[in-house]
């Protein structure tokens, strides 16, 4: 029997529409109509120009709601795609330690009622797994110090290309390199390389 991967998915900006949902919502609290292409930098806020309490306000509504934040389409389809050859493993960071996390659980049974593996957590390099996807790089580079070249030995860290990582360093300390891609292809191909 060949080898079964694991691949660890971050969940918000590479499969639920976190970014879309939180300007949609800040549209909502300020009037002001905002694009996801006003999203250059990681922080949110200051991409945006937004108050600090204009952000509470927002956080309040997407913890209310988040069960409602879309799921992309193209990614539900390539996620089932990777659960027939592979264990994926959800690894995504609670905006809060409370309902939020209920709520997450919630939301990926709806999109992918199969779903077994979900672990909400800060602090993703503990997790280890073959394939890493996640939109942010320290993510990656900490995950790849850590839990490959400590604990496993291997693993391929994937940075989900979006508008706001464009900056984002693609490479560790020790020179290992970090695939920036938002092709869904890539990560299947990546994911059966492991087999
Ligand atoms: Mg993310």
């Amino acid at each position: 029997m060949s080898y079964k991967p694991t691949v660890l998915l971050d969940v918000d900006d590479v499969i639920a529409k976190y970014t879309e949902f939180y300007i949609h919502l800040a549209t909502e609290v300020t009037g002001v109509w905002f694009e996801p292409k006003d999203v250059t930098e990681w922080d949110i806020v200051a991409a945006l120009k937004l108050k600090p309490e204009t952000d509470l306000e927002i956080r309040e509504l997407m913890n209310q709601r988040c069960t409602s934040i879309p799921c992309d389409e193209k990614a539900k389809e390539a996620v089932n795609k990777l659960h027939e050859i592979s264990n994926v493993v959800f690894v995504t960071a609670p905006l809060n330690y409370g309902e939020w996390v209920a709520k997450r659980y919630t939301w990926l049974k709806t999109h992918f009622p199969w779903m077994e593996y979900y672990y909400p957590c800060k602090d993703k390099s503990f997790v280890a797994g073959d394939v890493f996807v996640d939109d942010r790089a320290e993510n990656l580079l900490k995950w790849h110090d850590r839990c490959v070249l400590r604990f496993n030995g291997r693993g391929t860290a994937i940075l989900w290309d979006t508008t706001f990582n464009q900056n984002a360093p693609t490479e560790s300390d020790n020179g290992q390199p970090l695939i920036r891609t938002r092709d869904w292809e890539v990560v299947i191909g990546n994911v059966k390389d492991c087999r």
